[in-house]
């Protein structure tokens, strides 16, 4: 006799409500059922059907027939000395990303990933080595700033106050499932949380910033810069030969004119790479013609190679001459290097 096999199951999460609510009248169910599950499913974080308590018995067999919950799970956490906390969090098909809860004294910022891997391959980055496998869903996304909320409250006994897309991967080459997680974060059917406390970072990928503009996005938008040149740009950012400077700065400025934001470029200074006055008054030339601030940040070592720290010198040049042309520049610490949580950092090392 042949076995029949049994239909898969759907991730239920990939439902819009709508879908659920069709789902639930095909079955004979009234469709309010929908929103209840939905408000498990999201606001309460469920992570399988037995949670489910207003709903009958009959109810979560049904569900429990038809779909899965395809939870994150929380591999293994690192302390950092500093308070950092970096997780592995492997995904339902046996993947792995990073994520990292950042405490300092006034906020406590989530940094989550939006692919595994990632394409880009920067040269500076240790991500750039691992092969991107795929993109993240919505709720994996999600998942991640949940288990962060949960540390935060847990170890902190303070609430998470932003979000920074600068984990694992590009979150402009996964666009809409990073739009639509924002939305379950920033929704009161979700997190709640004010999408002025979230910043997506890109490597500046000039198409999908305009997009991003004509979407009305109403988070903040952070582009890794690092040169103002395009040579030496494309020297370390692959992205840089398709998408130049001159691209760039075009979509960042019609970003502007559509979002009234400035955006923050972040910039390391490496020596003998970046660290020379041409470097920095290209720099300076750049921020005139697009309206933002300047984060240098401090480069995390990925190996013994080409890049190095500037010296502390260098960085005041840079601070000086940018701060005395009226643009808002700061230089920025990293943070749970010890544990390889820092920017540019996650490997998947454990
Ligand atoms: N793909 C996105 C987000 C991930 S990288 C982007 O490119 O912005 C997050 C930030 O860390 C970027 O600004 C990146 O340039 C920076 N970064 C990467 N490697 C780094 C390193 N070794 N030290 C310091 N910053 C690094």
């Amino acid at each position: 006799m042949m076995e029949t096999e049994a239909p898969a199951k759907r991730d239920i999460r990939k439902l819009k409500l709508d879908e659920l609510k069709e789902f639930f009248v095909s079955q004979g169910e009234k469709p309010f059922r929908a929103q209840q599950v939905y408000e498990w499913l999201w606001k309460k974080s469920a992570k399988d059907f037995e949670q489910m308590t207003n709903l009958s018995v009959a109810t979560r067999e049904l569900l429990k027939n038809h779909f899965t919950i395809n939870h994150i799970h929380v591999d293994t956490m690192q302390r950092s000395e500093d308070g950092t906390i970096k997780n592995a969090v492997r995904l339902h098909d046996g993947l792995v990303v990073e994520s990292v809860l950042i405490p300092t004294e006034k906020r406590i910022t989530a940094c989550v990933s939006s692919q595994v891997g990632c394409s880009l391959g920067c040269a500076f980055c240790a991500t750039a080595r691992l092969k991107r496998m795929r993109n993240l869903n919505p709720d994996e996304i999600y998942d991640q700033v949940v288990a962060i909320q949960q540390q935060c409250e847990l170890f902190f006994g303070r609430p998470l106050t932003n979000i920074v897309f600068m984990g694992m991967g590009e979150p402009l080459l996964n666009y809409s499932n990073v739009i639509a997680a924002i939305e379950k974060i920033t929704s009161p059917q979700g997190l709640n949380m004010a999408a002025k406390r979230i910043t997506v970072s890109t490597v500046g990928i000039a198409k999908m910033i305009r997009k991003m503009a004509d979407d009305e996005v109403k988070f903040n938008l952070a582009v890794s810069l690092h040169s103002a040149i395009n040579k030496t740009r494309s020297s370390m950012m692959p992205i840089n030969d398709t998408n130049p400077l001159e691209e760039l700065a075009e979509a960042l400025k019609y970003w502007y004119t559509k979002r009234k934001k400035k955006v923050t470029f972040e910039y390391v200074v490496w020596k003998d790479i970046n660290d020379s006055k041409e470097d920095a008054l290209a720099l300076l030339k750049f921020c005139k013609n697009v309206p933002c601030k300047v984060n240098l940040i401090e480069y995390n070592p990925i190996d013994e190679g080409r890049f190095q720290q500037a010296s502390d010198e260098a960085l005041q040049m840079y601070m000086d001459l940018l701060e005395s042309n009226g643009i808002t520049t700061r230089i920025r610490k990293s943070r749970g290097k010890d544990i390889d949580a820092a920017c540019g950092q996650l490997a998947n090392k454990s």
